[in-house]
């Protein structure tokens, strides 16, 4: 039996009085759901405006001294139409009227953009007769901008500690001095991993408008099949390559309190969604692969130097090019007179000469350097692969069948995952040569 569970419903579950009403029963299915982190309205429907992507507009033409009623209306009637349909009583026009004259009054961006969740975080607590706790005083910035974690660990806990239903607003937080600083974009998943965390919950949901992660990306294999269970490590590895659901950094806090996340889809609510723990207990199978995901536009950096093997220190050389420049590489294949450097083309172009004739100066006389652009990284990840032998065997097969070109192989060293470099034309069709070795 769970004792304690948090909630997290992102934008588009909280978009309409339609949605805030879908939201209340998945609440009533499961009354040990105690907590909810709600994001600011999203989309109701495609052309729709999201009330952060407003915030964000209207702060631009009020620091540009110009005038913001166009998009502070449309706001101002998204609340309104919610707390009216919903018969709610709280004086939500004061509380509208304040963030307008914050906003015309040179308030910070964050702080603008902060009200969304804010505003929302109310009509929830009152829709729902809970208590509503303001995230300024349980989430805690350092004064550079970094999230102080422990500090919001006491704070929250201290907070929450009896165990009263509450709604906490997700998104952001203050310094000491009550200065509102947000998270980056989506960062909601941040504060529901946070406040789990805080109240030690049996699990995490995060309510969105999908039924968790997919094997790979639907734009390009139909259909995909979805997964039921899949590590933190795994999805740490595919949401690096661009899979994404979750907010990366809301990983962490529930990770490392060994909380599982779950998941769940608002408009499909006794849909599973996808599980994601620490090592997925209890499993009868394990499938070989978990998912697929990668990326196109990357560059080969091949530095060539005779000798290289022999040189102690000749690849720190090569990184602190690369890092004096501020780009991080993907991946580092090495031979004995050779290394390859891969990198991200739009981290390498801006500076791509500068730190070509450094390379060069390093090798002088003795070696080569050589940039291949046009290459994707796949990442095939599984945590059944270490119990499998002859997947490798599988994947490059399938690569063959497909008359597919293998530039670049790398086997991570957890064994979780295969990664492969292919030219971006051959990128598509890679991905559905494993998808289909595997999955079909
Ligand atoms: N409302 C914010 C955004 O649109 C944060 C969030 O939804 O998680 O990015």
């Amino acid at each position: 039996m769970l004792e304690c569970i948090v909630t997290k419903f992102g934008g588009s579950s909280l978009a309409s009085d339609e949605q805030f009403r879908k939201v209340r029963s998945i609440l009533e299915l499961e009354p040990t759901r105690q907590y909810l982190v709600p994001s600011a309205p999203g989309k109701r429907y495609p052309s729709d405006e999201k009330v952060t992507d407003l915030l964000y507009a209207c702060y631009e033409q009020a620091s540009a001294g110009k005038p913001f009623a166009d998009q502070f209306i449309k706001i101002r009637e998204r609340y309104l139409s919610i707390a009216q349909l919903l018969h709610l009583k709280v004086d939500i026009e004061a509380a509208l009227s304040e963030v307008e004259q914050g906003i015309a009054g040179g308030r910070s961006r964050d702080w603008c953009a902060s009200r969304g969740e804010y505003l929302c975080g109310m009509l929830v607590a009152d829709y729902l007769g809970w208590r509503f706790v303001d995230a300024a005083d349980g989430i805690r910035f350092r004064d550079d901008g970094t999230l102080d974690d422990e500090r919001t660990q006491e704070l929250l806990s201290g907070l929450l500690k009896d165990r009263k239903p509450s709604v906490v607003p997700g998104f952001y937080g203050a310094k000491e001095n009550g200065e509102v600083v947000t998270f980056s974009r989506g960062g909601s998943d941040i504060t529901g991993a946070l406040v789990a965390r805080a109240v030690n919950a049996d699990v995490y949901e995060n309510w969105t408008d999908v039924s968790g992660f997919l094997m790979a990306d639907p734009r390009i294999i139909e259909s995909p099949a979805e997964i039921s269970s899949i590590t933190y490590k795994e999805l740490r590895e595919l949401s690096h390559m661009g899979a994404s659901v979750l907010h990366e950094d809301a990983m962490f806090p529930v990770h490392r309190a060994g909380i599982p996340t779950n998941i769940r889809n608002t408009n499909k609510p006794y849909h599973p969604g996808t599980l994601i723990s620490k090592n997925a207990p209890n499993e009868v199978s394990v499938p070989t692969i978990t998912g697929i995901a990668g990326h196109k536009g990357y560059s080969v950096i091949y530095v060539e130097k005779n000798m290289m093997n022999s040189e102690v220190g000749f690849g720190r050389k090569v990184l602190s090019v690369l890092e004096e420049y501020g780009i991080s590489f993907e991946h580092m294949p090495t031979g004995i007179d050779s290394m390859c450097v891969v990198v991200n083309s739009e981290l390498l172009n801006p500076h791509r000469e500068e730190v070509i004739s450094r390379l060069e100066k390093l090798v002088e006389g003795s070696g080569s350097v050589t940039v291949n652009d046009n290459m994707s990284i796949i990442a095939t990840v599984g945590r059944g692969m270490v119990h499998n032998c002859g997947t490798a065997a599988r994947l490059f097969g399938a690569m063959s069948r497909a008359r597919i070109n293998v530039r670049m192989i790398d086997q991570g060293s957890s064994e979780l995952s295969i990664i492969v470099g292919v030219n971006d034309c051959d990128f598509e069709a890679t991905i559905h040569a494993i998808y289909h070795e595997f999955v079909e």
